[in-house]
């Protein structure tokens, strides 16, 4: 605006008509940025923020994304496959299923262990993304409540702890309590980042694990209603009838369990 005084000043036949028409253009522009700020922020994706019950289905009685410390209804080891667990539902800190094997017998390069029971389908998702030229290894299986505290603790130092809360479990709430989620990773590499869902391996995961009893826990654009950041190489095992009526369901894990549980 100053500038805009200055130029009046000093080069004086500039019409009256003009600086009208600059000023009118100015302040529709400064409107229009104002809206597509204001939209831009408002569909920031924000995992924890409190949602309202949404529309339909089993998102009518889906609960918002809270951060307690409530014991998960179903939390006996037999329970593995309808065990919900969430920013608020957790599992007792003495939860340790006593048959974990390595993902060895599985045929992985890595070593991590997991229940005994998953170890056919995980053997039988290894092979047949290897022989669809896609092969991958895994990073993570079971994790105490202990290892998870350490976990959670270490990403709080670094990234603070609310935005911690959308990526990491506190302990007692992480899958990977119970034995039967896996991480993924493309055999060779380090380790994988969110851009894993573009990649081979990625995609075939996301298109054919289900196959193998194998449902992605924490999908892209669905952050609201899982109440953590989108992580591709998340999965966890339900066995394949339950996997596949998970996927024609087109729910998320969590509404899932949630709508079996109370629906
Ligand atoms: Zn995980």
């Amino acid at each position: 605006m100053s500038r805009l005084v200055d130029l009046r000043n000093r080069e004086k036949p500039l019409p009256r008509r003009w600086l009208a028409v600059a000023l009118a253009t100015a302040a529709v522009v400064i409107f229009t940025l104002g809206l597509v700020v204001q939209r831009a922020l408002r569909s920031e994706p924000s995992a924890l923020q409190p949602q309202g019950p949404a529309v339909s289905g089993a998102r009518d009685f889906l609960p918002a994304c809270t951060v307690g410390d409530a014991r998960t209804r179903f939390r006996s080891y037999e329970d593995w496959d309808r065990t919900l667990l969430d920013t608020r539902l957790r599992l007792p800190a003495t939860y340790e299923p006593s048959d974990l094997i390595s993902t060895r017998k599985a045929g992985f390069e890595t070593a991590t262990p997991i229940r005994r029971l998953l170890i056919e389908d995980l053997a039988a998702l290894r092979a047949a993304a290897e022989a669809a030229g896609n092969p991958v290894d895994v990073t993570w299986g079971y994790r105490s409540f202990r290892t998870q505290r350490w976990v959670f603790e270490y990403w709080s130092k670094r990234k603070g702890r609310d935005a911690t809360l959308r990526t990491a479990a506190r302990p007692g709430h992480s899958e990977h309590q119970l034995g039967t989620a896996v991480d993924f990773k493309s055999e060779g590499a380090l380790n994988v980042d969110a851009g894993w869902r573009y990649e081979p391996a990625g995609v075939w995961m996301r298109e054919n694990a289900w196959r193998f009893g194998f449902v992605e826990s924490y999908p892209l654009g669905k952050e609201s209603v899982t109440c953590y950041a989108h992580e591709p190489w998340h999965y966890r095992y339900f066995g394949r009838k339950l996997a596949a009526e998970i996927q024609a369901s087109g729910l998320t894990t969590r509404e899932y369990l949630w709508r079996e549980a109370n629906g």
